[in-house]
């Protein structure tokens, strides 16, 4: 098993214990990502949100699934894209890290990951590739869990940017760490 992939996919059908919904910060659903999460998992998963009284901007929070195949949700609301210079890199990384500290905390097994802030919130693909990738393989590289982590793309061509990323910068650098 590969501890970390790049695939194609729909992550509301993911078979991970745990899957990451890019959420905004009143968790109580929008659009892309987030409402396909909402949408396939049902009402309780809304009602679970309202209890959680939001989530700042890199951090996360922890819910059961519902009618998910996985069996919880990690929201993390994304940096909306400014320009790059309000902070956004060092936000989204944490969204990452906060995710990925969470599942430990949890003991969760393998977590998959959609792109974060890269739809509506218009994060450069490539830029935010490359901050995901390092945050990843970073957290990966010093922890034992998750055991397996993959980065959910919705299409093609932005697998594309990530394996492109992942090939330039971590490839050499970084597999032989985890
Ligand atoms: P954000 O508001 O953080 O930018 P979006 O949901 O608009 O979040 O987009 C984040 C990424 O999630 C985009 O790359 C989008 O194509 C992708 N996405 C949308 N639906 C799904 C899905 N069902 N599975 C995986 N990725 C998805």
């Amino acid at each position: 098993m590969k501890r970390f992939d790049i695939i194609v996919g729909d992550i509301t059908r993911s078979d991970a214990e745990a899957i990451v919904n890019a959420a905004n910060t009143s968790l109580l659903g929008g659009s892309g990502v987030d409402g396909a999460i909402h949408r396939a998992a049902g009402r309780s998963l809304l009602e679970e949100c309202r209890t959680l009284g939001g989530c700042e901007t890199g951090k996360a929070k922890l819910t059961k699934g519902y009618d998910l195949p996985a069996k919880y949700v990690i929201h993390t609301p994304g940096p909306i894209w400014q320009g790059g210079g309000l902070g956004e890199p060092a936000l989204l990384a944490s969204c990452y890290r906060s995710c990925l500290s969470l599942a430990a905390a949890n003991n969760i097994e393998s977590v998959d990951f959609p792109s974060i802030s890269t739809g509506i919130y218009g994060y450069p693909l490539p830029q935010a590739a490359t901050v995901a990738l390092r945050a990843m393989m970073d957290w990966l590289a010093e922890h034992e869990l998750p055991r397996r982590v993959r980065m959910v793309c919705h299409t093609e061509a932005t697998a594309a940017v990530y394996r492109q990323t992942w090939n330039l910068w971590y490839a050499e650098e970084k597999a032989e760490r985890i």
